[in-house]
């Protein structure tokens, strides 16, 4: 019997749990590992307020890897009304398919021979020696698997300001319902970060009646994009069989032959190039940014553009040389994060509101947080210094080459030389397999945060799916037959809305 192990017990690893049961015929003996949260939520999606919602369509949050409304219909069935007019859900109860599905998964290999167990530790060690990997952990076990599958996720925000100790400072949000439930109404808060769980807090303080001040405050003030409805024709020039065809031509493929499939994609729907070159230079004052988003929700340009982020950068990422990869991330990477993990328009409508009647500040170019004994914080930029109460840190590590190591992928990569330069772990596009000693086969996989560097697009769930359907064909390639012998090529499906 193989043994494999999961290591981290979040939303990655219920995927891996489905995808295991899906694919993998022969009983094998399988272990989870994790030392923290709830089993199968992970960070995101664990109990909170309803109006905490998802980012991406339900449609796309499906643990089934050929069954996209699978989430849809268990919601419609369990929770008739809980996904809006955009396809969003509450995390929480998302949170509760994640629970139910991998539960149900879990009973499933049960029933059909598999050995299966948790054990409630943190990984602290992990090394591959010859085909297998061995796993310790910070209660002393240690134990030999034929396969590790990494999934310790996002290691929680850093603390660049080194607040932590600082009264009134919230290193981690979430819950928010529990976060946010000391804030006083009439205290102006400050809010570390623009992105999405930054909006989250915001709204979730406005619909508590919060009648202060909220700052949020961040070093390139950043909003992300506005989500569009519609979507643009089907694309002619940026497709994966392009992509494919520069691979069978053995050419390497390089940032000037991804511009060029943009400007091709264009030209062919008529569009100019000034307002796609405009989103990706992001040198548009934010409030004035978000006003237009919100006017042109329709804008062709920005369509063709979120559609190429979505279903093609990804792929062509994994073609593109390392050293292109970092200056292209350096240069565009806010606006494709802004592009990529969008909000719905009714949140874009709040916000405007807030910003144009002051309740709501955007700072860019934080340079610096002072805590302002007995409590409270000064929020410096060059132009300004804002005072707030509570602090909520709501920076999510980005990708790729940044974001901490987890403790496993630290102890791994300072034994061997597995490490991606742009962060986390090298893995096959097609197995997600972590190369062994001397790049030599190993018996370690890794999804999500863990390979930031290799993958684009790697945190949010429809990636996850992608990434564990991969590992779980590569496991029963080792082990029997596939039951799916119709498995996606890495060409054929793909790697989806980043989410996140
Ligand atoms: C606030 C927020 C909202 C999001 N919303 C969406 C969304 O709407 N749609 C979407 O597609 N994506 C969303 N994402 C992206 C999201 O991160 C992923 O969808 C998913 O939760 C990541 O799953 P994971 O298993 O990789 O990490 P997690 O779910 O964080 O799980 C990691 C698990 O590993 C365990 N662990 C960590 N270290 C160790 C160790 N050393 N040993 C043992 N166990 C360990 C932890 O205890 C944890 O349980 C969101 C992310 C955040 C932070």
């Amino acid at each position: 019997m193989q043994r494999i192990a999961v290591v981290g017990g979040g939303a990655a690893a219920a995927c891996v749990v489905e995808s295991l049961a899906r694919t993998v015929r022969e009983p094998c003996a399988l272990t989870v590992l994790d030392g923290g949260g709830p089993l199968w939520r992970g960070r995101a999606y664990q109990p909170d307020s309803g109006r905490v919602l998802t980012n991406i369509h339900i449609t796309q949050m499906s643990l089934r890897e050929r069954d996209a409304d699978h989430a849809l219909r268990w919601l419609t069935r369990r929770a008739p009304g809980s996904v809006d007019d955009d396809g969003l859900t509450s995390r929480s109860l998302y949170g509760a398919y994640l629970d139910d599905t991998a539960s149900r998964a879990w009973r499933r290999l049960a029933g059909r021979g598999w050995r299966l167990r948790t054990v409630r530790e943190h990984v602290t060690r992990l090394l591959p020696d010859g085909d297998g990997v061995s796993v310790g952990t910070a209660g002393g076990r240690c134990e030999r698997f034929e396969h590790v599958v990494l999934c310790t996720g996002p290691t929680v925000p850093g603390d660049p300001y080194g607040l932590a100790t600082s009264p009134r400072y919230v290193a981690t949000p979430f819950p928010l319902a529990r976060a946010l439930a000391t804030v006083p109404p009439d205290e102006r808060v400050g809010v570390l970060g623009s992105g999405l769980t930054a909006l989250d807090i915001v709204a979730e303080l406005v619909a508590r009646g919060h009648r202060s001040a909220i700052v949020l405050a961040s070093r390139g003030g950043v909003l992300p994009a506005v989500r569009r409805r519609s979507s643009p024709d089907r694309p002619r020039h940026l497709t994966l069989t392009c992509l494919e065809r520069n691979v069978a031509a053995g050419k390497p493929f390089r940032t000037a032959d991804l511009l060029k499939l943009l400007r091709d994609e264009l030209r062919t729907a008529g569009v100019g190039e000034a307002g796609v070159l405009r989103e990706l230079a992001l040198t548009e004052p934010a409030v004035e940014r978000l006003r237009r988003q919100l006017r042109d929700a329709d804008d062709a340009g920005l369509g063709i553009l979120r559609q190429a982020l979505h279903r093609f950068a990804g792929h062509a990422w994994n073609l593109l040389p390392d050293a292109e990869k970092a200056a292209l991330w350096q240069r565009h990477g806010r606006a494709v994060t802004s592009l990529c993990c969008p909000m719905p328009q009714h949140r874009a409508e709040l916000l405007l509101r807030l910003l144009e009647s002051g309740q709501l500040q955007l700072l860019g170019g934080l340079s610096g947080v002072v805590p302002r004994p007995p409590g409270g914080f000064d929020l410096v930029t060059r132009d300004a210094v804002a005072g707030v109460g509570t602090l909520f840190n709501a920076l999510n590590p980005a990708a790729p080459g940044t974001g901490a190591p987890s403790v496993p992928e630290v102890f791994v990569t300072r034994r061997l030389d597995i490490g991606h330069p742009l962060g986390g772990l090298r893995t096959d596009r097609t197995t997600h397999r972590v190369p062994g000693a001397h790049n030599g086969r190993s018996g370690l996989y890794a999804l999500g945060h863990s390979t930031r560097g290799s993958v684009l697009f790697q945190f949010g769930m429809p990636s996850l799916v992608y990434q564990s359907g991969l590992v779980a064909r590569a496991i029963a390639a080792c082990t029997d037959t596939p039951w799916e012998p119709d498995a996606p090529t890495w060409s054929a499906q793909g790697q989806g809305d980043p989410g996140g």
